[in-house]
């Protein structure tokens, strides 16, 4: 009978054990379903900004890549529109206007909860330094999502500047989803340049992106 009781009572601790795991992957899961979007801009033979130690195409691959991972692992559906060096056009004349056109129809397809562009920012003045978000006002959501983004990133890091309104993007005039445009900060910026350059910064950043994305949900 005691061998019994020990069975039973055994079971019923690996099956707690069990279902509070169960619980807390849940719980971990809180991207659950959101269709994300992220657009790692220049591709190919445009680098977007370069100086001797950053060419902007390559280091907008490797955060966009980082930024997919952290939002896998919270359970949301990723979608990138290059996972490569490479870019969108389908022309060779208006080559540029061609890639812009075909990531806002790639992501229109994709249908996403949120779209993100990421880019790197470059200015001849070299004292300019920063993250700054960028939105437009075709969709209503855009100036929320770029709030609680740059918000949470000014409470935990520094060089965080203020929100942009852009409405001159061309791309983006096309888009019919939510989303922002990241420029992650300035090349030309001896700071910036070194911590973005710096793995161990990269994956705090999107992390803390992946976090305010989070709080955006929760709240959205
Ligand atoms: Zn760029």
């Amino acid at each position: 009978m005691n061998k019994y009781k020990l069975l039973i009572l055994t079971c019923f601790f690996l099956l707690t054990i069990c279902f509070s795991k169960v619980n807390a992957m849940i719980n971990s899961y809180s991207l659950t379903g959101r269709i994300i979007c992220l657009d790692s801009g220049h591709g190919g033979i445009d680098t977007g900004a370069k100086n001797s130690n950053i060419v902007e195409k390559d280091l907008n691959l490797i955060l966009s890549k980082k930024l997919e991972k952290q939002l896998t692992s919270r359970g949301a559906i990723v979608y990138q529109t290059r996972e490569d060096d490479y870019d969108l056009s389908t022309t060779t004349t208006g080559r540029k206007k061609s890639d812009l056109y075909n990531r806002a129809k790639y992501i229109n397809q994709i249908k996403p909860d949120m779209f993100i562009s990421i880019h790197l920012n470059a200015t001849t003045n070299p004292s300019w330094r920063g993250l700054q978000i960028f939105y437009t006002n075709k969709n209503e959501q855009n100036k929320i999502i770029a709030e609680i983004i740059t918000n949470y990133l000014k409470n935990n890091m520094s060089n965080v500047r203020n929100t942009k309104k852009d409405n001159s993007y061309y791309m983006y005039k096309h888009i019919n989803y939510p989303g922002i445009l990241i420029e992650a900060g300035f090349i030309s910026n001896p700071n910036d340049n070194y911590l973005l350059r710096q793995s161990a910064y990269q994956d705090r950043l999107v992390a803390l992106i992946s976090n305010a994305i989070e709080i955006y949900f929760q709240n959205n």
